[in-house]
């Protein structure tokens, strides 16, 4: 399987933190030191390329790092990187840490700034998507999703304690600016009365009738999973116009925040990295390059960088039936 021309690979992860990266650098380091070639760590995402910040990593370098949350790597957001300069200084420093090739642990914009380097540079890489969002093309699931969603389900089902000892309406937000991937399962798994989704066109009237049509079925308190990104204008307005409509509707707002982000990743999230990480480096054996490591149906794939940037999961129906259904 070795390219004799690929000695050296840099890992990086960039973008917002996901649990799991940590899972997928130890494969890396560690599928790189099985195929008997070395590996270095980047710092802060395209900062430390920049920077100069590497280090030489081995595979007790990884150790006690598959149960963490977020990234020993840290991660950043490079603005200089989005700069020709900015890659021009990042080439430098590969050629002088004689780095042949890369793995981006990240999310699409990251993937965008690989592509930019591989274009102007002809540096070989290999992306691991690596965000909470599961809105990347080419992946059934992004490394994070499922910890996300545990985190998520979790926190709505103490929420949910209080909405039934207190009859209340409770409206929460999830994270999903463009994707309602967490949102439409979270609220499946946490028995939400309605979900609120960028991908669908939502109103006021349709989710008070919702709120109406439990409470006549006998339903004295209420769940509606909202994601950041739906267009009714955001949670608190959302609230304010059913409070309009409702006054004796006892309702309360709960933003979930980066707790979402956060803490050791789920079972699902571990094997995921080590499979997409150990992917990337004999992906990258193999000279291939400009794609990102997926996994559909079970089984490893490649997809071109460009298509997993700009197409989109859609929201699978089925799921929003479910949704429906069981919101009766
Ligand atoms: P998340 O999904 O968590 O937001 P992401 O990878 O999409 O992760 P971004 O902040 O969009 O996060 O991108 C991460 C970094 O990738 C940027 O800070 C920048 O350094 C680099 N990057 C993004 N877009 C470009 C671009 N067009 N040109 C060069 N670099 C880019």
């Amino acid at each position: 399987m070795t390219n004799n021309s690929i000695k050296k690979i840099g890992v990086l992860t960039s973008g917002g933190d996901a649990p799991g990266m940590n899972a997928a650098l130890r494969a890396v380091v560690r599928a790189c030191k099985y195929y008997n070639i070395s590996s270095i760590g980047i710092r802060q995402g395209y900062e430390g390329l920049i920077q100069n910040d590497m280090i030489d990593l081995g595979p007790r370098s990884v150790k006690n790092i598959i149960n963490q949350g977020g990234t020993i790597l840290k991660t950043a957001r490079s603005e200089e990187f989005r700069t020709k300069e900015g890659r021009q200084k990042a080439y430098d420093n590969l050629l002088q840490n004689e780095i042949d090739a890369l793995v981006i642990i990240g999310g699409d914009g990251s993937f965008t700034g690989a592509n930019i380097f591989h274009q102007e540079f002809n540096v070989p890489f290999i992306g691991v998507p690596g965000t909470i969002d599961n809105d990347i093309f080419g992946t059934d699931f992004t490394i994070g999703y499922d910890t996300a969603l545990n985190t998520v389900t979790e926190a709505i089902d103490k929420l949910r304690d209080t909405a039934t000892s207190h009859d209340r309406v409770f409206f929460v937000e999830v994270m999903g600016r463009d994707a309602g991937f967490i949102a439409l399962n979270s609220g499946i798994a946490s028995g939400a009365q309605d979900i609120l989704i960028p991908e669908q066109k939502d109103s006021v009237e349709e989710l008070c009738e919702s709120l109406e049509r439990s409470e006549e079925t006998g339903k004295k308190s209420s769940i509606v999973v909202i994601a950041e990104g739906e267009q009714l204008g955001g949670v608190y307005e959302i609230a304010k116009e059913v409070k309009k409509r409702h006054p004796e509707y006892d309702i309360r707002v709960t933003v979930l925040g980066h707790i979402q982000r956060g803490g050791s990743p789920s079972c699902h999230d571990r094997v995921l990295a080590s499979r997409l990480g150990i992917a990337a480096v004999e992906g990258l054996l193999e000279n291939k390059t400009n794609l990102m490591a997926g996994i559909r149906s079970n089984k490893i794939v490649f997809t071109p960088i460009e298509e997993a940037i700009k197409k989109h999961n859609e929201i699978d129906a089925e799921l929003i039936k479910v949704a429906n259904i069981l919101a009766i």
